[in-house]
């Protein structure tokens, strides 16, 4: 009999999980196989965790992995990974914007061997506000042309994947997590199942417009060199845009004399080229962060308190 494991990452989700756990109970429960639940609290401030600890205390599918302070929720799904034992392994939201019911099909899918992991995705962003679709619209045409992640318009992080994707996934541990992008990397034969874009159960989103653009921006200097080659490119083409205006001013001295003029449109010349230094320097110091940050080796998350017996409490 084979085991399926389902990885909750929650973050203040005391309003969600009453409703969460009792739709994935059933859904897990008449399922053929073994399975277990691994809720990761990413350091709520709320009653996540004794929710949690209850749950664990009556059922005993369910394990959990308390992180010491918020690490997000690419570290909660890392942990999650890291601990998982099942043969296929899915990433659930804990508001049920991720359907449990959706579950059997995705085993389904993975059954019948063709595919490693079985991918959800949104077929529309209703819902959302018109300005967020445009810019994450945009985003996923960027990050496409741009680097290998090979991320999908409304991929959702829900998916069911099979053993050995999960160990690749858990072999990329880079500090710098964006799973949209790793999923994709690692390759493997994905199956898309669409559904129809489903509202938060109870609770909050924890994104705004920002923490998505930071996402983002992110998102796309971990997975690509090309904002770095492009400063490269501009002081290139900068450079050498000055040495033939060089050359025209020198010839026209020469030529024509010196007429003292047109200080404004210098200053302006000035400011752009200072701008676009700067933004430059912007450029290589997300990626020198990056870079500082991942040399650090720190953990992705630490847990402060657990079920799971043996819990790689680091990693
Ligand atoms: N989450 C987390 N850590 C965080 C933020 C979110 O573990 O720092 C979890 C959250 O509890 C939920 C999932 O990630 O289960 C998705 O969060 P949310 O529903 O806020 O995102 P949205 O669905 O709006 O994209
Ligand atoms: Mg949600």
């Amino acid at each position: 009999m084979k085991k399926i494991s389902i990885i909750v990452p929650c973050y203040n989700e005391e309003e969600a999980l009453p409703f969460f756990y009792p739709v994935a109970h059933e859904v897990l429960e008449k399922l053929p196989d073994d399975y277990e639940l691994i809720f990761v609290n990413d350091g709520s401030k709320d009653k996540t965790l004794e929710i949690l600890r209850d749950l664990a205390a009556k059922d005993p599918h369910v394990f959990y992995i308390s992180f010491s302070r918020n690490f997000g929720k690419e570290a909660a799904m890392y942990a999650g990974f890291v601990n998982a034992s099942g043969d296929y392994v899915a990433v659930m939201d804990a508001d049920l914007q991720d359907p449990p019911a959706l579950l059997p099909e995705m085993i389904k899918i993975l059954d019948s061997g063709e595919y490693d992991s079985v991918a959800t995705r949104r077929e529309d962003r209703k819902g959302e506000p018109p300005v967020r679709s445009w810019f994450a619209r945009k985003f996923y045409q960027i990050i496409n042309k741009i680097s290998d992640a090979d991320v999908v318009d409304g991929a959702r992080d829900f998916r069911l994947m099979k053993r050995d994707m999960v160990d690749a996934i858990v072999e990329m541990s880079e500090y710098n997590r964006f799973s949209k992008g790793i999923f994709g990397w690692v390759g493997f034969k994905t199956y898309w199942l669409p559904y129809e874009n489903v509202e938060r159960v109870a609770g909050e989103s924890k994104w705004n417009f920002w923490k998505l653009l930071k996402y983002a921006i992110d998102g796309i200097i971990n997975f690509s060199l090309v904002p770095l080659n492009l400063s490269s490119w501009m002081g290139f083409f900068m450079t050498g845009v000055s040495f033939i205006m060089l050359i025209v001013i020198v010839l026209r001295k020469l030529i024509k004399g010196d007429p003292v003029a047109g200080w404004a449109s210098l200053i302006c010349v000035v400011i752009f080229i200072g701008g676009l230094v700067m933004l430059s320097l912007g450029v290589m110091g997300q990626y020198l962060a990056k870079i500082y940050m991942e040399s650090k080796r720190r953990p992705h998350y630490i847990s402060s308190e657990s079920n799971i017996k043996d819990v790689k409490k680091i990693d």
